[in-house]
């Protein structure tokens, strides 16, 4: 009896040795996918490109159009100056790649207009839409009063990014470059079909004391250092439709340091919003005399950010969009911008305001 049972005894410890040696190894297999997943997760995170690789043609052509699909690529604007814009960029690029990419427009429609991409020996059909009701009249008639509601500072924070472009109005976001998230924010824009803008970080007046962050332009610097710092913060976050200042209350006062800029700008075919830091701003001015597309703010939404307040500011920029056809506001990611815009956004509507992309109200140089 007592060496059945010790024999009994231990067998059953041979039993818990198997299944303990199991259990480690499924633990083993456990921690192992997971290592190997976080691993494998941060090899395909987006690293920031680097200017010397340069992206492939392809990368180029979708960082204008979004993911490149035999089966058909949709590419929403805002409408068909945004659209037009959009294709003259396309085509500029095929300009730059003779016989590597073509570019295939077919005959403008009513709202959409399709376009066939052949880069090498892969093709793609496209086709660029916009609302049909956003479309100007030949006589420039708009049918009601348009707002812009531009969304700074984004890339700390790729959550509050996406509360901001989940609202049920099309709100445009401008990201900094060389954030945690600052790619994030621009994939989070691209894949609702937004455009975005690249906050450019540029340098205040001395009194204000506060740091423009990594990448800022400085009017210390060189019109070389300001090109290649421009470029290179570009690059950082392809696919920009435009651009706008980050502070700069000192930077755009300076009419050489902005016409650097925006010579940069115009071979990038980018637009620029001047987002008015400084009253003696000459950004605007310099972006009209380069011939690209501009427009200025005219409410800044969140100096204070408690509801009712940016709900006023709200109702500011309502009012001049009424009074003026259309306006362009700034506001930040705070808390209470995202409750007073959720709580506002039936009174645009009674107030028979629309809510637009920003490419739709920058005004685009003729000829
Ligand atoms: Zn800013």
């Amino acid at each position: 009896m007592a060496n059945r049972g010790r024999r009994g005894g231990s067998a059953g410890g041979r039993l818990w040795v198997l299944a303990l040696l199991a259990a480690v190894a499924v633990a083993i297999g456990f921690v192992a996918g997971h290592l190997t997943r976080d691993l494998g997760y941060r090899r395909t995170a987006p690293p920031l490109p680097r200017r010397s690789a340069g992206p492939t043609l392809a990368e180029q052509v979708e960082t204008l159009v979004g993911p490149l699909d035999a089966a058909g690529t949709r590419v929403p604007v805002a409408d068909r100056g945004a659209a037009r814009h959009l294709l003259s960029r396309l085509e500029r690029l095929a300009r730059e790649n003779p016989r590597r990419l073509q570019v295939d427009a077919s005959p403008e429609e009513r709202s959409r207009l399709r376009v066939r991409l052949t880069v090498g020996s892969d093709s793609y059909p496209a086709e660029i839409v916009w609302p049909e009701e956003a479309a100007p009249g030949p006589g420039g008639g708009a049918t009601g009063a348009r707002l812009a509601l531009v969304i700074d500072d984004l890339g700390a924070d790729a959550g509050l990014a996406r509360d901001f472009l989940d609202l049920e109005v099309p709100v445009t976001p401008a990201v900094l470059p060389y954030l945690a998230h600052s790619l994030d924010v621009a994939h989070l824009a691209r894949g609702r079909g937004r455009e975005f803008l690249l906050h450019v970080p540029m340098e205040p007046q001395e009194g204000r004391r506060a740091n423009p962050g990594k990448g800022a332009l400085l009017s210390s610097m060189s019109e070389a250092e300001v090109r290649a710092g421009l470029e290179e913060a570009l690059s950082s976050v392809p696919g920009a439709a435009g651009v706008n200042n980050h502070m700069g209350s000192r930077l755009t006062e300076l009419s050489d340091r902005m016409t650097w800029v925006m010579d940069e700008l115009r071979q990038k075919d980018l637009y620029f919003l001047d987002s008015v830091t400084s009253p003696r701003t000459v950004a605007s001015t310099a972006a009209r005399a380069a011939g690209i597309g501009w427009a200025r703010r005219d409410v800044f939404l969140d100096n204070e950010q408690d509801v009712q307040t940016v709900g006023r500011q709200l109702d500011q920029a309502m009012q001049k969009a009424r009074r003026n056809g259309s306006a362009i506001a700034i506001g930040h990611p705070h808390r209470g911008t995202l409750e007073a815009l959720r709580l506002w956004i039936p009174k645009f509507r009674a107030a028979g305001v629309e809510i637009v992309p920003l490419g739709g109200l920058i005004q685009r140089p003729t000829g």
